[in-house]
């Protein structure tokens, strides 16, 4: 697919920075007022998405919920995009600029343990990437906060659409599935939904996203350039020869020389990324396997983690680094290394600086403390896709119910995480804000 070209959307940033008049607060207000209308059933639909989550390319019903609600809000819908995708187009009575907010569809492999009324009791055989759980029945849970996005998403629609003949713009939203990857075998997630067209016809000026994370509920945290990280997989395999266990000059153990290559990686981001430049890149080692018997030393030890990294070029220079660095030293001992790197679902991601320096004061309007400004998270989200092809701004939203605020923290992807429902509306408010804000300066 060519690359798509950026809309001149710069021209608009100037009339973004110009200050509130009497109409603009009273249009805030009357806006407010619909969110705060439209809140309850907002929280009562995230509850009911909560309550029936499905793993990635299998949102079948989540889905169906979705288009069925953007059709009754009379918005044009589209759906079975890159397998389960939806896309609803919301035309505005005025001429204006076309703004795109992507939601997620999928839930995570994780059996919930919040305890909380609408907790989900879904089980599936799941058949993703996870090595704990493939193959297995599993619990199936809302653990990423999609819920709450897609709640948001659909709460944005609702307000907007209720002042339909005023909105000087078109609203496209796209509701993608697996965002957490799809799969084993199959393809999915936001790089599908674009080859199939949901960046064109209509075009989107720019993008939104938003994510729920741990933190003091309402409070935003955002990032002028680098937002997310490129996420791989690698796997090594360490090999040497077997032998007795009071021995060891008889074989070859990998085991030390294992040893010294996970201590050798980490100088990789310590010793020999320059700091000055970029960000280092982060290197995990999640799963170390070897041998049967306490007696008996090992053939063989493999590793497997996960590399994060700050951009293409990063990513391609850890990986050799990598490589060198196992080869020489099991090549020390006598042993053998294999690395093998298995080409992650996510590339580092970037928000569009002047775009979010122009939204930045619509933010701080909304936001319950000043937006806090950080150069970006080692985690990593699939939106970086589309936020390559056009201008984004991924914003992240602190959503712990103030309940939980001195408890042990319980961050996305564990079987403790929690979205405060209250602050669904500032999520709304702060998306649908910025939509109107760039509508406006770019139909002015
Ligand atoms: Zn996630
Ligand atoms: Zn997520």
């Amino acid at each position: 697919m060519p690359p798509l070209r950026k809309p001149l959307y710069a021209l608009f940033l100037g009339a973004l920075a110009a200050p509130a008049s009497a109409a603009q607060t009273a249009a805030w207000a009357d806006l407010d007022a619909r969110i705060a209308k439209a809140l309850p059933g907002v929280i009562e639909l995230r509850h009911q998405i909560h309550q029936h989550p499905e793993l990635g390319n299998r949102e079948v019903e989540t889905a169906q919920r979705i288009a069925t609600r953007l059709r009754a809000l009379g918005l044009e819908v589209q759906t079975g995009i890159a397998h389960t995708g939806v896309v609803g187009i919301l035309r505005g009575g005025k001429p204006g600029p076309v703004v795109a907010i992507r939601a997620e569809l999928d839930a995570l492999p994780l059996t919930e343990q919040t305890g909380l009324p609408y907790a989900s009791t879904v089980r599936v055989l799941d058949k993703g990437g996870d090595l704990r759980t493939r193959g297995k029945e599993v619990g199936v849970m809302h653990a990423c906060g999609h819920d709450a996005h897609m709640a948001m998403a659909l709460g944005v629609a609702e307000v907007l659409a209720a002042r339909r003949d005023q909105l000087p713009g078109t609203l496209k939203l796209i509701f993608q599935p697996a965002e957490e990857g799809p799969p084993l075998g199959e393809t999915g997630g936001a790089r599908q939904m674009i080859e199939e067209g949901v960046l064109s016809n209509p075009v989107p000026a720019v993008i939104f996203g938003i994510h729920v994370t741990a933190g003091t509920a309402g409070t935003f945290t955002l990032s002028r350039n680098r937002t997310t990280a490129a996420a791989d997989t690698f796997q090594a395999r360490i090999t040497g020869r077997q032998t007795h266990a009071a021995f060891p000059w008889t074989g070859i153990d990998p085991v030390p020389v294992a040893a010294q290559v996970i201590l050798a990686w980490q100088t990789i981001p310590s010793r020999q990324s320059n700091l000055s430049v970029l960000p280092a890149p982060v290197i995990s080692v999640g799963r170390i396997q070897a041998g049967d018997r306490h007696n008996i030393i090992p053939a063989e030890v493999r590793l497997e983690g996960s590399i994060r990294t700050v951009s293409d070029e990063q990513r391609e220079d850890v990986l050799q680094r990598m490589r060198r660095t196992a080869q020489h030293i099991a090549e020390a001992s006598g042993a053998s290394a294999v690395v093998d790197y298995l080409p992650g679902n996510y590339r580092a991601g970037y928000n569009d600086t002047a775009l979010v320096d122009s939204l930045l004061p619509v933010l701080e309007q909304v936001s319950t403390t000043p937006v806090k400004i950080d150069s970006g998270t080692y985690g990593a989200d699939d939106f970086a896709e589309y936020a390559r092809q056009i201008p984004g701004v991924f914003l992240r939203m602190g959503a712990t119910p103030p309940a939980l605020a001195d408890k042990p923290v319980w961050p996305t992807h564990s079987p403790g995480f929690q979205v405060d429902d209250p602050s669904l509306a500032v999520g709304i408010r702060a998306l649908s804000r910025m939509t109107l804000a760039y509508m406006n300066a770019g139909a002015r």
